[in-house]
């Protein structure tokens, strides 16, 4: 007889963002003049650039000729982009990679999601309070058990490393969604000592590095002696450059990564990419190979610019109003403390109801994520600055 997967039943209801979706249409209903502005928006906004869009038209126009077809790809991905991503994003940064170590694909979600096939389920999950949930719901989907790793503001929101019991498995995201902090080189560095002494497996999400300003803020976990040991890194273009439509991101499998009974952990990916999924589209690796010109990246920097811009003013905003924020300086989201502690919800109503502000409820991502807000720099500049005036009235009432 057929059974379902039974650890479906045990997911939490996604009520996050359905419960603001209803909250902020109600209040348009009552209030049909007035302007809502979203910091809560968790997609980019500017469009894809220049680069991209010339690189895709010129590939559509080849591939409709009989030379120029391109039918299946290799499924790790396309070796011009691999070639071009371990040049620019790893090896002119001093981390030495070898295109084999690169698998393209749809995007750091899908990769991440699917990354727990080659996890045994009697392994110990360690999941950080507030979290992504991806990496949460994909290991209870398997029934995996979990170790929640709550991060504080007295620990600049950074997981602490267990003293008793093991984790074998440890996602971190940095420069982190939601707190919009980042792990300092040292902080990550004994995460890594951590997981090679105990052979553990660390999957460092990096889908925000392009956002990293500050020296001392890894932009990837290979920048710490040991990670290829023990590390899967994600990436994805998706909020480099715009790609959140157009689907791509890579994840980096190191050769000499293997478990505790010497699997290879490369060889299982590329088994397992080659078994279940057939590459990228083609159009979207041509448009992504355009990102590494020059000017494509002239305007991915602009464009990252662009939203660091808003994270800064964001940051300020809040300050003038004595409002205690994290983040923003690494990372498109500010992390803020709700004032006089009240909690995310009641705080997300007085933004909305005096402010027309739409945010996000720490609470959502995570029982720790309660008393915290979570803003994004996604929008214009015009509303970002919008939204500060209005922030400041609020409290100079
Ligand atoms: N990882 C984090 C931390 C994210 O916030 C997101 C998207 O919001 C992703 C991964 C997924 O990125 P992609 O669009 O490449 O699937």
């Amino acid at each position: 007889m057929f059974k379902a997967n039974q650890f479906y039943k045990q997911l939490n209801e996604q009520y996050l963002f359905s419960t603001i979706a209803t909250k902020v249409r109600s209040f348009q209903n009552s209030n049909p003049n007035v302007k809502i502005i979203s910091l809560g928006i968790g997609d980019v906004t500017l469009p894809v650039c220049n680069a991209v869009v010339k690189a895709m038209q010129e590939c559509a126009l080849t591939i409709g000729t009989k030379n120029g077809f391109v039918g299946y790809g290799p499924e790790q991905g396309h070796l011009f982009l691999r070639e071009a991503i371990r040049l620019h994003d790893y090896c002119n940064r001093g981390i030495e990679l070898s295109a084999d170590e690169i698998f393209i694909s749809d995007g750091a979600k899908s990769d991440i999601a699917n990354m727990t096939d080659l996890i045994s389920r009697d392994c110990i999950v360690g999941i950080t309070n507030p979290v992504y949930p991806v990496y949460l719901d994909t290991n209870m989907m398997d029934g995996r058990r979990l170790v929640f790793l709550p991060c504080k503001a007295e620990n600049y929101f950074n997981p602490v490393i267990p003293r008793d019991g093991d984790i074998d498995v440890i996602y971190l995201c940095s420069p982190n969604n939601p707190t919009g902090t980042a792990m300092t080189k040292e902080v990550l560095a004994e995460w890594v000592n951590y997981a090679r002494k105990n052979g553990s497996l660390i999957l460092f999400d990096a889908a925000y590095e392009a956002y990293v300003t500050e020296p001392n803020v890894p932009r990837s976990i290979y920048e710490v002696p040991g990670a290829k040991e023990c590390a899967i890194e994600f990436r994805s273009f998706s909020k480099t450059a715009g790609f959140t439509g157009l689907r791509c991101g890579y994840t980096i499998v190191p050769l000499e990564l293997k478990d505790s009974k010497g699997l290879n952990i490369n060889k299982m990916w590329k088994r397992r990419q080659s078994t279940k999924f057939n590459g990228a589209s083609y159009i979207v690796q041509r448009g992504a190979e355009a990102l590494y010109t020059q000017s494509g990246r002239e305007q991915v920097r602009e464009n990252i610019a662009y939203y660091q811009h808003n994270a800064d003013n964001l940051l300020k905003g809040l300050k003038q109003v004595g409002i205690t924020a994290y983040g923003g300086v690494n990372s498109p989201y500010i992390w803020l403390q709700t004032p006089d502690k009240i909690d995310s919800w009641q705080f997300f109503d007085i933004l909305l109801n005096e402010c027309a502000i739409v945010s996000t409820p720490g609470v959502g991502f995570g029982t720790c994520g309660e008393g915290f807000m979570r803003l994004t720099s996604f929008n214009t500049h015009e509303n970002t600055s919008e939204a500060i005036l209005r922030i400041n009235r609020l409290f100079n009432k």
